[in-house]
């Protein structure tokens, strides 16, 4: 008799929200509820003087105690530390990310026993350094990374599998050509993926890791904040435990639009208070600008790709904020195809996840029957140098975003002086052509050239 496999956990590790889903006996996903009794959890840390406090209450601490609560820090994660400092000091991101996913996986060991090998799903269009601090964060947490996935090929599983067109073993029944649409708390992308057999193949990817469900609530503030200024003559965003506040009544308000066509957000400050109501429509008009962002990418993605809207065989809406019907409504007119939202989008990526976690754990095991998931990658990828005319910084890209991976290319350099025995190679991700906003990946040192070679020789790289 074969014993019970390890159990897995697929976790997606959102902005705003965490999920943790594991996969049942019938090897269908489930989520996790955490120790609070919810399907997600806030993605909130409060540093308490002597414990560090996860989820809902610090989300509530966030109100009282704004300086003591790290949120959104996934916006972070590739930089060396978070803006906000904590008494005095500014902890690298990854750390606090760590912090959530030890609460999650402890959450998810409440339920399943001791658990380790996990699967984090992050944004398509995060850049290496910001998946190597994932990593970095679930390796802090105690859990053995099985592998970082893309949260739209992750959703693609999730609804390949609940909605039928792939089957339990994750082989697609015909091929199919998907458009992901992700707006999640924080960061939207988007990603085009071909579905072949057992290949889950992203063609290309395209995103903006600066908007989100909160730019969304950001306006409602806003609304309300001018409202409150007009009639009492001070404005509550400047004062950071009001501005929490009505953050929290204007996310409250947006969910609410989601149903109902309009709704009254009452707000106190300074202990005099403001009633604006607030219609579906002019929240629509408020924020059509960033639905317009979207769009953009969207476009932009296909004339990358070369496709066209009648080319997809679907459309999949992932994230808490495609909830709102205007993101259904414009992504159905500009496509004219009807929109797949048979699963919960704020579940679809952690239980994605979870399968893919059970396919790879199993893949380990029988390998004749492993899910392969390629990538592209999501930036240019070059290298800097100096340009020789000019003596300024150049750089020059040698896999440009959207390649398939694992890519490899060639290109030569030029010895700067007689006699030299090595070349410096920066390699960079993103940026412009003259380096500028680049991401330093790393250096690679060639550094056994031969003696005497004159300048103006050539290396391959
Ligand atoms: P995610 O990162 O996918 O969990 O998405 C979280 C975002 O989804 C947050 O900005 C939420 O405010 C937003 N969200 C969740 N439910 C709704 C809803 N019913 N209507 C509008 N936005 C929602």
């Amino acid at each position: 008799m074969s014993s019970q496999p390890a159990p897995v956990i697929g976790i997606d590790l959102g902005t705003t929200f965490s999920v943790v889903a594991s996969l049942e006996r019938s090897g269908l996903p489930q989520t996790i509820l955490n120790a609070e009794g919810d399907l997600s959890t806030p993605s909130a840390v409060y540093f308490e003087q002597d414990q560090v406090v996860v989820g809902k209450e610090a989300l509530k601490a966030a109100v009282y105690e704004p300086e003591s609560v790290l949120q959104h820090v996934k916006r972070e994660m590739g930089k060396p530390f978070c803006d906000k400092p904590i008494r005095g000091t500014r902890l690298p991101p990854e750390v606090v990310q760590a912090a959530i996913l030890r609460k999650l996986r402890q959450d998810a060991e409440n339920r399943l026993g001791n658990v380790q090998d996990a699967v984090i799903t992050v944004p398509a269009f995060f850049n290496e350094p910001r998946r190597k601090a994932t990593m970095d964060a679930g390796r802090l947490a105690g859990l053995k990374v099985l592998d970082i996935i893309n949260e739209p090929t992750a959703a693609a599983i999730a609804y390949g599998v609940q909605a039928g067109f792939v089957s339990a073993s994750g082989e697609a029944k015909q091929a199919e050509k998907i458009l992901a649409y992700d707006l999640g708390g924080g960061t939207f992308d988007v990603t085009l993926m071909l579905l072949e057999g057992c290949q889950y193949t992203a063609v290309a990817t395209d995103g903006d890791v600066q908007l989100g469900g909160i730019d969304w609530d950001r306006r409602i503030v806003d609304f309300v904040a001018e409202h409150y200024l007009e009639q009492h003559g001070t404005d509550p965003r400047q004062d950071p435990v009001s501005f929490q506040m009505l953050l929290q009544e204007a996310e409250d308000a947006k969910r609410a639009l989601s149903n109902r066509t309009s709704v009254t957000v009452r707000f106190a400050h300074q202990s005099k208070r403001v009633q604006v109501a607030l219609t579906r429509e002019e929240f629509e008009a408020l924020t059509s600008d960033l639905l317009q962002r979207t769009m953009f990418t969207v476009e932009r993605l296909l004339r990358t790709a070369r496709l066209r809207f009648d080319d997809l065989t679907r459309l999949l809406l992932v994230g808490g904020s495609t909830r709102m019907p205007m993101v259904q409504q414009i992504l159905e007119q500009a496509s004219g195809k009807s929109v797949d939202r048979s699963l919960s989008p704020d579940e679809a990526v952690a239980h994605g996840a979870a399968l893919y976690a059970g396919f790879l754990q199993r893949g380990s095991r029988a390998a004749d029957r492993s899910l392969v998931v390629k990538n592209v990658n999501s930036h240019d990828l070059g290298v800097l140098g100096i340009e020789k005319a000019t003596g300024m910084k150049r750089r020059r890209i040698m896999i440009p975003r959207n390649t398939k991976l694992p890519a490899r290319s060639k290109s030569s350099f030029v010895t700067r002086r007689a006699n030299q025995r090595s070349v410096a190679v920066h390699v960079v991700e993103g940026g412009d052509d003259s380096g500028k906003n680049a991401t330093p990946i790393g250096k690679c040192l060639v550094s056994d050239l031969p003696a005497k070679l004159p300048a103006k020789t050539q290396v391959v790289v």
